[in-house]
Parts: C-alpha cells; structure tokens; sequence
C-alpha cells in the first residue's frame, strides 16, 4: 500500500484524541464548585468510578482495534490475505470479495467481544443495571452480530460493484446509499428491528395516555400510539423516544420509567421528547448526517485512489480492511463534532420541553434523579465532555433549566 498524507494526519489526530481520553480518564481533576449544589459528595464519587472503567474499556477496544487494522494495512497482511481470498474463490470476485469480508468480520469480533462483555454485561450486572441472565445476554449477541453479518456482506459486495463500475464517482452512489441508510435506520428500524429484540404494548395507564395527549395538543404533534417497551427484562435503566414516520408515528416508554419516577418527571422526559421532534431534530441530525456522509466518502474516494492500486479495474478484496482502518479513525476523529452538534439540540429540547410544562421543578429533579440513578459521571474533565458526552452533563442542563424557566416567568 502507498502512504498518503491523510493517514499520518488521521493516525496523529486519532492518537492524540486517544492519549488525551486516557489522561483525563485517569486524572479527571478537580470538581467544579456548582456542583455541590445538585449532587452529593458520594454521587460524585460513584458517578465517577462507574464510568472511569467504561471509558478505560471503550478507548482498549478502540485502541485494539485500530491498532490491528494498522498492523494488517500497513504489514502487508491485508494484501496477503486478500490473494489468498481470491486464489481460494478460484477467480470469483464476489467470493473472494465474501471470503475476506468473512475472515475480517471474524477476527475483529474476536476482538471486540471481550471489551464488548465486559461493559455491557459484567459492569452491568457488578452495578445492578443489568437484569439479563448470560442466556439472555449471548442471544442478543448472536442476533446483533448475525445482523452485522448479513448486512454488512450485502454493503461490501453492492459497494464494490460500485466502485468497478463507476471508478470515478463510486464515491457520490455511497454517500447517497449511506444517507439513505441513514433514514431507513431512524424511520424504520424502530418498527422493524426493535421488536425482534424488545415486546411493545399500548400504554394501560389512562393517566399516562392523557398525559401524553395533553402535551401532545400543547406541541401540536398528534401522537398515534403510546407504547410502553419490557426494558426491564434487560436493565433498571429508564428512557423514552419518539419513532415512526406519518401512519406509525409512536412514542416508547421505557417500563423503567413508568415503574421507578415519579409522573412529573415521566412528564418532562416526554416533553423533551416531543420537544425534539418539534424542532425538527431528528430530520435535522438526518441532514447533518447526509452532510458528513459526502464529506466521509469523499475524502474515502481520495485516500483509496492515492493508496490502493486497482487490479484489472477493480479495487481487491484487501481493499475492505483499507475501508474499515479509514472508517474508524474517521469515526473516532470526528466523534467530537458530532457530539457538538448533539448536545446543540439537547439543550434546545431541555428549553422548549420546559416551555412546554411550564414545570421547572419537576425538570431539574428529573436531571438530579436521571444522573443518580443512571450513575452519570457529572463531573467530567473539560475534554472527555467535549469529547465524548452527547448530551451537556447534569449541571449545566440544570442550570439552563433554571434560565429558561427564569425567561418564561419574565
Ligand atoms: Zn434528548
């Protein structure tokens, strides 16, 4: 493979990102004096020490992850398994293109699965979040990765057809399929794929359903269903989300919810919800989305063409874990931007969704109670926040509460 100067900046960036989540993961420094105000001592310190393990296993999954996609690209292993895979499927390219696909996937579910159980179910149950038996736990696990499997096949072999037939804008087709997939993942899955994992049932409480009528007429979003979701088979964690497109227009309770708030809190996380909708910010983060998507494949374009020769016109099968070193970095790189954007809507949600109640009180319990139960690390270094929290952390949601409902007041 040909070095290009998008690799030595990708793997810079991507490594100082790395080495500065691990610093400030290992020393997150002083608590910020407001804090005391919401939480206690003893959150703090809690908050603190759940997430310092995740954040050390996530940046060990990234990190062995990244740093065996280098080792194949840049060692040559990658070229060689991938004539391999071509000598094997006897001069079929789809089979050779599956062949690779099939070892790569693998190897790097090998990989992550350790990282993967620990977080998801050791931690978890250590904690008390998790109400999954090992059973219940290993068969999501297969049904996920299956998922992965099957789609993930069907995209390199469509792509790579692509990118034969269209050398010079292969790259335009991705962006558009990948937005399109984009829109079929937040308008369909939740009608499609969320039920293979999880039972949905209309809300039985009649306080709930008019509850959620009432705010519904306020924001002038009608509502078709009120579903409320078995969380609970999995964990005590509480959330709710808006889903569907016209006809299956719905929003999920968590059972979680419902069992361990109090209805004035159920009632401000359901605003906030609404209050995204909206706002139009799922359509927006779709567009945001499609925008980054053209900028990914683009700059993918640019760095295949510099650094994988074609072979006879078509790019080999090695040319996949090229795709998925380029996505991960890109990914991990770029994740502070997105969550900019993220937390963004998340504060305009917290004001209209206040606006919407006119109930602050019940708001800023819900952030004190939804941070302590869920163990929220509220006071985080500077960087792991602009880093990694998609939402702002406790404190200043509080505080930005307290504004807006200071503004209505005015
Ligand atoms: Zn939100």
């Amino acid at each position: 493979m040909r070095l290009n100067v998008i690799w030595p900046v990708l793997i810079l960036l991507a490594g100082a990102f790395s080495l500065l989540y691990l610093w400030f993961t290992l020393f997150p420094g002083r608590v910020a004096p407001e804090t005391w105000q919401y939480f206690s001592a003893g959150q703090v310190e809690l908050g603190r020490q759940y997430n310092k393990m995740l954040r050390l296993v996530f940046i060990g999954g990234f990190f062995s992850q990244a740093v065996f996609l280098l080792w194949l690209v840049f060692t040559g292993r990658a070229a060689a398994l991938s004539r391999w895979s071509e000598q094997a499927a006897g001069g079929n390219y789809t089979a050779s293109l599956l062949l690779f696909f099939l070892a790569l996937w693998l190897a790097l579910l090998v990989l992550e699965l350790p990282f993967n159980f620990f977080s998801s179910y050791v931690w978890q149950h250590q904690w008390g979040f998790s109400t999954q038996s090992l059973a219940s736990w290993c068969s999501d696990y297969v049904r996920s990765a299956g998922l992965r499997l099957v789609l993930g096949a069907a995209g390199v072999v469509i792509l790579f057809q692509v990118m034969g037939r269209w050398p010079g804008t292969w790259w335009l087709a991705g962006a558009v399929l990948f937005s399109a997939w984009l829109v079929i993942e937040s308008y369909l899955w939740p009608v499609l794929v969320a039920p293979l994992f999880n039972r949905f049932e209309p809300a039985a409480d009649p306080a709930v359903v008019s509850m959620v009528q009432e705010l519904s007429q306020k924001a002038g979003l009608p509502v078709d269903q009120v579903l409320v979701m078995d969380a609970s088979r999995r964990t005590n964690r509480a959330n709710a989300y808006f889903a569907g497109l016209g006809g299956t227009r719905r929003i999920v309770l968590y059972d979680t919810l419902l069992r361990d708030y109090p209805p004035d809190q159920v009632r401000a996380v359901v605003a906030h919800e609404m209050a995204h909708w909206s706002q139009g910010h799922i359509v927006r983060g779709l567009a945001l989305g499609a925008l980054g998507s053209f900028a990914l494949w683009g700059l993918l374009f640019l760095t295949l063409r510099s650094t994988v020769p074609l072979v006879l016109g078509r790019y080999p099968p090695g040319a996949w874990a090229v795709i998925l070193l380029f996505f991960l970095l890109v990914s991990f790189a770029g994740t502070p931007l997105q969550n900019y954007f993220s937390r963004g809507m998340e504060r305009e949600a917290d004001r209209v969704a206040v606006m919407l109640t006119g109930d602050v009180e019940g708001a800023v319990r819900l952030q004190q109670d939804l941070a302590a139960k869920n163990l929220s690390d509220v006071a985080p270094a500077p960087f792991i926040r602009w880093f990694s929290y998609s939402h702002p952390p406790a404190v200043s949601r509080i505080e930005q509460i307290l504004q807006a409902g200071a503004q209505a007041c005015r």
